[in-house]
Protein backbone atom coordinates (compact mmCIF):
# COMPACT_ATOMS: atom_id res chain seq x y z
CA UNK A 1 0.00 0.00 0.00
CA UNK A 2 3.13 2.37 0.68
CA UNK A 3 4.73 1.88 -2.18
CA UNK A 4 1.65 2.01 -4.40
CA UNK A 5 0.78 5.34 -2.90
CA UNK A 6 4.73 6.74 -3.61
CA UNK A 7 3.82 5.91 -7.10
CA UNK A 8 0.64 8.23 -6.37
CA UNK A 9 3.69 11.14 -5.43
CA UNK A 10 2.76 13.30 -9.10
CA UNK A 11 -1.21 12.40 -8.41
CA UNK A 12 -3.62 14.92 -7.42
CA UNK A 13 -7.28 14.84 -5.32
CA UNK A 14 -9.88 14.93 -7.56
CA UNK A 15 -12.04 17.18 -5.55
CA UNK A 16 -10.13 19.62 -4.58
CA UNK A 17 -6.71 18.99 -6.76
CA UNK A 18 -4.54 18.54 -3.65
CA UNK A 19 -1.33 17.22 -4.54
CA UNK A 20 -1.32 13.44 -3.52
CA UNK A 21 2.82 13.06 -2.63
CA UNK A 22 3.73 11.82 0.82
CA UNK A 23 -0.20 10.90 1.37
CA UNK A 24 0.19 7.58 3.46
CA UNK A 25 -3.25 6.75 3.34
CA UNK A 26 -6.59 6.98 0.80
CA UNK A 27 -8.08 9.91 1.67
CA UNK A 28 -7.08 13.54 0.69
CA UNK A 29 -5.84 15.51 3.77
CA UNK A 30 -7.84 18.79 2.45
CA UNK A 31 -11.11 17.55 1.60
CA UNK A 32 -11.30 14.47 3.04
CA UNK A 33 -12.13 12.71 -0.17
CA UNK A 34 -11.16 8.59 -0.57
CA UNK A 35 -9.21 7.61 -3.43
CA UNK A 36 -8.05 4.04 -4.42
CA UNK A 37 -3.82 4.15 -4.98
CA UNK A 38 -4.25 1.45 -7.44
CA UNK A 39 -7.21 2.78 -9.61
CA UNK A 40 -5.99 5.78 -11.59
CA UNK A 41 -9.54 7.10 -12.43
CA UNK A 42 -9.86 7.84 -8.84
CA UNK A 43 -7.01 10.72 -8.71
CA UNK A 44 -6.31 13.21 -11.27
CA UNK A 45 -3.18 13.44 -13.40
CA UNK A 46 -3.03 17.20 -12.89
CA UNK A 47 -4.09 19.82 -10.65
CA UNK A 48 -5.79 21.98 -13.36
CA UNK A 49 -8.95 20.86 -14.64
CA UNK A 50 -8.35 22.22 -18.23
CA UNK A 51 -5.37 19.96 -18.49
CA UNK A 52 -7.06 17.24 -17.58
CA UNK A 53 -9.68 18.05 -20.54
CA UNK A 54 -6.71 18.38 -22.46
CA UNK A 55 -5.51 15.17 -22.22
CA UNK A 56 -8.42 13.17 -22.57
CA UNK A 57 -9.00 15.39 -25.85
CA UNK A 58 -5.64 14.21 -26.72
CA UNK A 59 -6.02 11.02 -26.09
CA UNK A 60 -9.60 10.20 -28.23
CA UNK A 61 -7.31 12.21 -30.50
CA UNK A 62 -4.12 9.91 -30.51
CA UNK A 63 -6.68 6.95 -30.36
CA UNK A 64 -8.74 7.81 -33.56
CA UNK A 65 -5.25 8.15 -35.51
CA UNK A 66 -4.27 4.84 -34.43
CA UNK A 67 -7.28 2.83 -35.33
CA UNK A 68 -6.96 4.97 -38.94
CA UNK A 69 -3.43 4.06 -39.17
CA UNK A 70 -4.00 -0.25 -38.80
CA UNK A 71 -7.43 0.47 -40.61
CA UNK A 72 -5.51 1.98 -43.58
CA UNK A 73 -2.43 -0.53 -43.43
CA UNK A 74 -5.44 -3.44 -43.94
CA UNK A 75 -6.68 -1.53 -46.56
CA UNK A 76 -3.40 -1.45 -48.38
CA UNK A 77 -2.20 -5.14 -47.77
CA UNK A 78 -6.12 -6.21 -49.36
CA UNK A 79 -4.00 -4.59 -52.42
CA UNK A 80 -7.80 -3.86 -54.42
CA UNK A 81 -7.73 -0.10 -52.95
CA UNK A 82 -7.29 2.55 -55.71
CA UNK A 83 -4.66 4.68 -54.38
CA UNK A 84 -6.11 8.06 -54.38
CA UNK A 85 -8.59 6.75 -52.10
CA UNK A 86 -6.04 5.87 -49.51
CA UNK A 87 -4.40 9.44 -49.74
CA UNK A 88 -7.82 11.30 -49.04
CA UNK A 89 -8.00 8.67 -46.43
CA UNK A 90 -5.13 10.09 -44.89
CA UNK A 91 -5.50 13.69 -45.69
CA UNK A 92 -8.79 13.73 -44.16
CA UNK A 93 -6.86 12.56 -40.98
CA UNK A 94 -4.77 15.67 -41.28
CA UNK A 95 -6.81 17.95 -38.50
CA UNK A 96 -7.21 15.18 -36.17
CA UNK A 97 -3.21 13.93 -36.50
CA UNK A 98 -2.45 17.54 -35.75
CA UNK A 99 -4.59 17.56 -32.04
CA UNK A 100 -2.69 14.23 -31.64
CA UNK A 101 0.73 15.38 -31.98
CA UNK A 102 0.40 18.89 -31.05
CA UNK A 103 -0.74 18.14 -27.35
CA UNK A 104 2.01 15.57 -27.13
CA UNK A 105 4.22 17.97 -27.39
CA UNK A 106 3.07 20.29 -24.92
CA UNK A 107 4.53 19.19 -22.00
CA UNK A 108 2.23 20.84 -19.45
CA UNK A 109 -0.78 18.62 -21.03
CA UNK A 110 -0.59 15.20 -18.52
CA UNK A 111 -0.06 12.04 -21.02
CA UNK A 112 2.33 9.08 -20.24
CA UNK A 113 5.09 8.45 -22.57
CA UNK A 114 3.03 5.98 -23.69
CA UNK A 115 0.06 8.11 -25.01
CA UNK A 116 2.97 10.54 -26.76
CA UNK A 117 4.97 7.89 -28.41
CA UNK A 118 1.57 6.32 -29.88
CA UNK A 119 0.78 10.19 -31.19
CA UNK A 120 3.95 9.79 -33.12
CA UNK A 121 3.72 6.50 -34.73
CA UNK A 122 0.22 6.34 -35.61
CA UNK A 123 1.15 9.04 -38.39
CA UNK A 124 4.80 7.58 -38.85
CA UNK A 125 2.87 4.30 -39.96
CA UNK A 126 0.26 6.37 -42.21
CA UNK A 127 3.19 7.93 -43.76
CA UNK A 128 5.49 4.74 -44.46
CA UNK A 129 1.84 3.21 -45.87
CA UNK A 130 1.26 6.15 -48.27
CA UNK A 131 5.02 6.41 -49.57
CA UNK A 132 5.88 3.11 -49.69
CA UNK A 133 2.64 0.74 -49.69
CA UNK A 134 4.76 -2.13 -47.82
CA UNK A 135 1.48 -3.82 -46.44
CA UNK A 136 0.62 -5.22 -49.67
CA UNK A 137 4.07 -5.35 -51.27
CA UNK A 138 4.88 -7.85 -48.45
CA UNK A 139 1.40 -9.37 -49.36
CA UNK A 140 2.20 -9.41 -52.80
CA UNK A 141 5.69 -11.68 -52.23
CA UNK A 142 4.16 -13.91 -50.09
CA UNK A 143 2.10 -14.80 -52.90
CA UNK A 144 4.40 -14.30 -56.01
CA UNK A 145 5.61 -18.16 -55.77
CA UNK A 146 1.45 -18.90 -56.30
CA UNK A 147 0.05 -16.94 -58.60
CA UNK A 148 3.37 -17.05 -60.73
CA UNK A 149 2.31 -20.92 -60.56
CA UNK A 150 -1.53 -19.91 -61.56
CA UNK A 151 0.32 -18.39 -64.70
CA UNK A 152 1.90 -21.27 -65.61
CA UNK A 153 -1.57 -23.09 -64.97
CA UNK A 154 -3.29 -20.83 -67.50
CA UNK A 155 -0.56 -21.06 -69.95
CA UNK A 156 -0.73 -25.12 -69.93
CA UNK A 157 -4.25 -25.10 -70.40
CA UNK A 158 -5.56 -25.90 -67.10
CA UNK A 159 -7.26 -23.08 -66.44
CA UNK A 160 -9.66 -21.31 -68.69
CA UNK A 161 -9.66 -17.57 -69.03
CA UNK A 162 -11.50 -15.39 -68.94
CA UNK A 163 -11.96 -17.31 -65.46
CA UNK A 164 -14.53 -16.17 -62.26
CA UNK A 165 -13.67 -15.52 -58.66
CA UNK A 166 -11.21 -17.80 -57.13
CA UNK A 167 -8.56 -17.60 -53.82
CA UNK A 168 -5.39 -17.76 -54.33
CA UNK A 169 -3.98 -17.79 -50.98
CA UNK A 170 -5.20 -14.92 -48.80
CA UNK A 171 -5.47 -13.08 -52.42
CA UNK A 172 -9.35 -13.01 -53.35
CA UNK A 173 -9.36 -12.98 -57.31
CA UNK A 174 -12.39 -11.44 -58.68
CA UNK A 175 -11.70 -12.89 -62.35
CA UNK A 176 -8.71 -13.38 -64.67
CA UNK A 177 -8.53 -11.84 -67.59
CA UNK A 178 -6.10 -11.51 -70.78
CA UNK A 179 -5.43 -8.78 -73.34
CA UNK A 180 -5.36 -9.37 -76.75
CA UNK A 181 -1.32 -9.68 -76.64
CA UNK A 182 -1.68 -11.95 -73.53
CA UNK A 183 -0.90 -10.17 -70.66
CA UNK A 184 -2.83 -11.95 -67.67
CA UNK A 185 -4.86 -9.61 -65.36
CA UNK A 186 -5.60 -11.32 -62.05
CA UNK A 187 -8.28 -9.03 -60.24
CA UNK A 188 -8.21 -7.92 -57.15
CA UNK A 189 -11.32 -5.61 -56.97
CA UNK A 190 -14.02 -4.10 -59.32
CA UNK A 191 -16.22 -5.34 -61.58
CA UNK A 192 -16.19 -5.85 -65.69
CA UNK A 193 -15.99 -1.83 -66.16
CA UNK A 194 -12.74 -1.74 -64.16
CA UNK A 195 -10.30 -2.60 -61.05
CA UNK A 196 -7.02 -2.89 -59.96
CA UNK A 197 -5.49 -5.99 -61.44
CA UNK A 198 -1.70 -7.47 -60.62
CA UNK A 199 -0.66 -8.11 -64.75
CA UNK A 200 1.55 -10.89 -65.75
CA UNK A 201 3.03 -9.46 -69.09
CA UNK A 202 3.26 -12.29 -72.15
CA UNK A 203 6.40 -12.12 -74.43
CA UNK A 204 3.74 -10.98 -77.08
CA UNK A 205 2.04 -8.38 -75.18
CA UNK A 206 1.81 -5.00 -77.01
CA UNK A 207 0.49 -2.60 -74.00
CA UNK A 208 -0.03 -3.94 -70.41
CA UNK A 209 -3.62 -3.10 -70.21
CA UNK A 210 -6.48 -1.69 -70.82
CA UNK A 211 -7.30 1.88 -69.96
CA UNK A 212 -4.90 2.54 -66.80
CA UNK A 213 -5.11 5.25 -64.95
CA UNK A 214 -1.94 4.14 -62.87
CA UNK A 215 0.73 1.07 -63.14
CA UNK A 216 3.08 0.14 -60.45
CA UNK A 217 6.05 -2.84 -61.21
CA UNK A 218 6.35 -4.94 -58.53
CA UNK A 219 9.07 -6.43 -60.16
CA UNK A 220 10.27 -9.43 -61.72
CA UNK A 221 7.60 -9.26 -64.71
CA UNK A 222 4.61 -7.92 -62.28
CA UNK A 223 2.36 -5.26 -62.26
CA UNK A 224 -0.26 -3.90 -60.59
CA UNK A 225 -3.09 -1.51 -62.67
CA UNK A 226 -5.98 0.07 -62.38
CA UNK A 227 -8.06 0.19 -65.16
CA UNK A 228 -10.55 2.84 -65.48
ZN1 LIG B 1 -9.03 16.87 -1.80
Amino acid sequence: MEDKLDDKAFRFCLGCSHPLAGVTEARCPECGRTFDPLDERSTASSPYPVRRVLARIGKAAIGCMAVAAVGLALVNAWGGAWFLMEFMLAFMCAPVATVSVGFALIPRIPLSARWRMAAFAAPLLIASVLLTGWPFRLVFELHRGRLDAAVREIEAGNIDVPAGRMRIGMLTIVAIEQTPGGNLGFQLSGNRGGGVFLVHPSPHGTFLWFNTNWTESLGDGWWRVEQD
